[in-house]
């Protein structure tokens, strides 16, 4: 390794920020993404994601099913530049498309952005996501949107964001009225006022005015109310708030807070700068010869989701792999750790929008999609120099339960194949009933498309056709000392016993209530709401 190399990789790591935004559909995430974009330069214009979004659903080249839904089942890794740094913002699937993978994106990224409507405060997904970051203490920035219509108390937001999520907020702005009475935030550290000001539907960067908070100027282009409510509420939130503290944000107990209209593009760019400021850069990974440093001088990096026939014309498939050490060079040549196998890297592909471009070099923090000979598997590792192998990603818990029956008996051996190579892939966890008689299949997914994208692949790669068999249970739990636990239990009332695909126990449990009426009946029984892979 020369010395120019290894500054090159130093120097690369340095400026890469990687993040994913976690929320609940409508919080804004299309609106916000857009937005980060036109700082980047990387779109002139707001407006380009959504109508690039839409303009696909009529392009012919998208699988079927993505055409007659209309909808995206595949993700993006959006790369753009700001102030000499490389971010990589890697898209979560929200809205009907929320499945493993979107979990999945957690694992390959460094940050999480924690979007919010202000008007409604945590939701379910948001939530969901969350528990992801936490098992991983990702740090996360939260930004409260739509203040520009009417919302929640901003205190009262604080608190849940604190008593829901055990996060301690550190109020980086702070709102000056909601709705149609809001006119700006107060930055705590500059201690100046950014005003407020409506811009046709804040398609061009909005102008900020800033204002001293004592200012006369302030004072009259506010009502007198609005403008005491807010000083009384600064002055509750500096006296109760949280003091600053980075390694507390950066692992994942204390989350920076900014208030803001993605719409309007008020408070985007501060919020990217204070981002940019405190994210975390691409940090060591544990691995099996210890953790790695991104600036390690040898390739390495992980594969976190499988995406099949994206261009049904070319049947292919794309490994989107998170680059985690050393630089990644087209056409060089790296060793897989499952198999052993060597693999010529030699059509990487970056993909930007919906777009995919070649890429010809990328490195700790960077996602890279590379076409999938088909011997790639959700977490493995590849390499280059000394062996190495990342820790695997764990089987989220899954929420929809269906019997898959083949409805051609004569086609048992394909629809064998199909299940056992689909479930290989990632794309859904089978579990089996351990009630000899029932022998179907179950698939277990954390979204329902996941079935429809199961049925649509069994039939058009195998040439099965299935039906499913709702079963109506959407809890999952792993039983952590597996079968002899349960032994010691006579009977598990509120819930069946199934074993996923490495034979381990689950219970399947009807709703949260049965889950907790277990957990009381057996407090001896520990249970897991994710299973490592086998
Ligand atoms: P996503 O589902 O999270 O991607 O949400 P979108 O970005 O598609 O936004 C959902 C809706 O909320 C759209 O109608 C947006 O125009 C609207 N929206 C997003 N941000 C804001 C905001 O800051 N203020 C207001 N008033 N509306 C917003």
């Amino acid at each position: 390794m020369t010395n120019e190399k290894q500054q090159e990789i130093q120097e690369a790591v340095q400026v890469r920020r990687n993040f994913a935004i976690i929320s609940h559909p409508d919080a804004g995430k299309t609106t916000l993404t857009e937005k980060l974009l036109l700082y980047g330069g990387a779109i002139h214009q707001a407006g380009a994601v959504k109508a690039r979004r839409d303009q696909r659903k009529v392009t012919s080249d998208w699988m079927e099913m993505e055409k007659q839904r209309g909808i995206s089942i595949t993700s993006t890794v959006l790369q753009f530049k700001y102030q000499g740094f490389q971010i990589n913002l890697l898209d979560t699937p929200g809205h009907q498309d929320f499945s493993e993978d979107t979990y999945r994106t957690l694992a390959a990224a460094d940050n999480a952005v924690m979007l919010i409507d202000a008007a409604k405060g945590l939701e379910t997904q948001t939530k969901k996501l969350f528990e992801v970051c936490r098992l991983r203490k990702l740090p996360i920035f939260t930004f409260i949107n739509k203040m520009d219509r009417p919302g929640r108390d901003p205190l009262e937001l604080l608190d849940e964001i604190e008593q829901e999520l055990g996060l301690k907020p550190y109020v980086v702005n702070w709102p000056i009225g909601t709705g149609d009475s809001f006119k700006g935030v107060y930055n705590r550290s500059q201690k100046v006022i950014n005003l407020f000001k409506r811009s046709a539907h804040g398609s061009q960067q909005a102008e900020v005015k800033n204002l001293e908070i004592e200012s006369e100027e302030l004072k009259s282009s506010i009502e007198p109310e609005i403008y005491s409510e807010f000083r009384d509420s600064l002055e509750i939130l500096e006296e109760l708030g949280n003091d600053f503290d980075l390694e507390k944000i950066h692992s994942g107990g204390m989350t920076p807070v900014f208030f803001g209209s993605a719409m309007t593009n008020f408070g985007v760019q501060p919020f990217l700068e204070a981002f940019l400021k405190y994210a975390l850069k691409p940090d060591g990974r544990n691995s099996s010869i210890g953790i790695v440093d991104p600036t390690y001088p040898e390739f390495s990096g992980f594969i976190f989701k499988l995406q099949a026939n994206m261009d049904p014309k070319h049947r292919d498939r794309v490994a989107f792999i998170r680059v985690c050490t050393g630089k990644f060079q087209k056409d060089m040549i790296v060793n897989h750790a499952r198999t052993g196998k060597t693999i010529r890297l030699s059509r990487p592909q970056k993909l930007f929008a919906q777009d995919r471009s070649s890429v010809e070099e990328a490195f700790g923090g960077d996602v890279i999609g590379l076409n999938n000979p088909g011997m790639f598997a959700i977490g493995d590792t590849i390499y280059s120099g000394q062996k190495l192998e990342y820790e695997g990603i764990p089987c989220f818990s899954p929420e929809f339960f269906s019997y898959l029956k083949n409805l051609n008996p004569s086609k048992f051996k394909q629809f064998q194949k199909g299940i056992h190579e689909l479930k290989e892939e990632g794309a859904i966890q089978i579990m089996h009933s351990t009630d000899g008689f029932k022998r179907d299949p179950i698939l277990a997914a954390v979204g329902r498309l996941q079935f429809e994208v199961v049925q649509f692949r069994i039939l058009s790669e195998y040439g099965v056709d299935t039906t499913l068999e709702s079963i109506p249970f959407e809890v999952a739990r792993w039983v952590k000392d597996g079968w002899k636990a349960l032994e010691k239990i006579d009977r598990v009332f509120n819930a069946i016993t199934v074993k996923d695909s490495w034979d381990r126990p689950v219970l399947l449990f009807k709703n949260k209530w049965a889950l907790q009426q277990v957990i009381t009946d057996h407090p001896e029984l520990k249970l897991d709401s994710v299973a490592p892979v086998g």
